[in-house]
């Protein structure tokens, strides 16, 4: 039931690591590990219904990369990739061709011209070599639904990789995450050529291992927060520039009242003593302030929400003890 060769995903993990510029001997040994693994684990079929898994698998890896643990983010990685790959075998396990066409995948080369191996598909029908045997009198509606899926499979890689060339500019952590995983996961087409199915399963495999390998940190985030930070810093400050003029005028009122006589006055400026003691209180603990630092928290925790589906998010602290105390209480005399 294995659907494609040990040696055709050996094959695969050693052009990745070429790729991306793998120079650890170590970790480019654990990707290997995890592409082959699965087959040891035998949790067939192998060559659909594995979605979840390669999501599991990919989201765990992109965590291990993000928190330094690389080998095993790259085992991980490997265990995707091998359902990822599986995935790309237009034939299943049980048909009697199955091992043959195995042996056609590993013999194919790897090309960057994914839209030419697809044009040549097209003008033999999908009916070249092996593929003649195993697809007969295909109807031509399934020839053009096949090239309409291969086309729209090559644009989304070509966007992806143009988006992730830019380290993902303009994009948060959730977009990436979705984009790779769909990718990932895409459907194979109805038709399929050995060297199709080769190419396709690399091409899949290093945008997802390009991804999962990108920058730890997102520019986008680190701007959205520090802007969002700095709007907060204001608010800070016209809040304290605020309530220092409240407690300064209510102050004034306070030693107004001390001065003049009459019982009316003295209610009033026991009143209004109370209420400075009350606000002045506040004032002193910072409520003013804490409540805008509150707010912010809550802010920042929504940006990095997007973010950390991909990314390592810091949120900068507010810090209240940077705002300088502008009420100074005069005293009556
Ligand atoms: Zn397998």
């Amino acid at each position: 039931m294995i659907a494609m060769l040990m040696s055709t995903h050996l094959k695969i993990a050693e052009l990745i690591s070429e790729e991306l510029g793998i120079s650890s001997k170590k970790i480019i040994s654990r990707l290997k590990k995890g592409s082959c693994e699965p087959d040891r684990w035998k949790d067939f079929p192998h060559h659909y219904g594995k979605e979840r898994e390669i999501r599991k698998h990919i989201v765990e890896a992109r965590n291990l990369f993000l928190h330094g643990a690389e080998d095993d983010a790259f085992f991980q990685l490997g265990v995707a990739l091998h359902y990822v790959q599986d995935a790309w075998v237009t034939i299943p396990g049980s048909h009697p061709l199955h091992g043959a066409w195995e042996d056609y995948i590993d013999d194919a080369a790897i090309t960057d011209d994914l839209a030419g191996l697809v044009r040549d598909a097209m003008l033999n029908h999908f009916a070249d070599g092996l593929t003649r045997y195993v697809f007969s009198d295909i109807p031509d509606e399934y020839v053009k639904a096949s090239e309409r899926q291969y086309l729209s499979i090559i644009k989304y890689t070509e966007q992806f990789e143009e988006m992730r060339r830019s380290d993902f500019d303009g994009y948060d952590g959730s977009f990436v995450r979705d984009k790779t995983l769909f990718i990932a996961t895409l459907r194979h087409p109805i038709l399929g050529s050995p060297i199709l199915d080769l190419n396709f399963a690399y091409k899949i495999s290093l945008m997802v291992s390009s991804a999962v390998c990108t920058s730890k940190e997102s520019r986008d985030f680190k701007t959205e927060i520090e802007e969002k930070r700095r709007i907060y810093m204001d608010k800070l400050e016209r809040a304290e520039e605020l309530y220092a003029a409240k407690l300064s005028e209510m102050n004034m009122r306070k030693i107004e009242l001390e001065r003049k006589k009459g019982f009316i006055n003295k209610l009033r400026k026991m009143a209004c003593a109370y209420n400075f003691w009350f606000y002045k209180r506040a004032y002193d603990s910072r409520k003013h302030l804490k409540k805008i630092q509150k707010a912010y928290e809550r802010e920042a925790e929504e940006i990095a929400d997007l973010y950390e589906q991909w990314y390592l998010t810091y949120i900068p602290p507010l810090n209240i003890e940077k705002i300088e105390r502008l009420f100074k209480p005069k005293n009556a005399h």
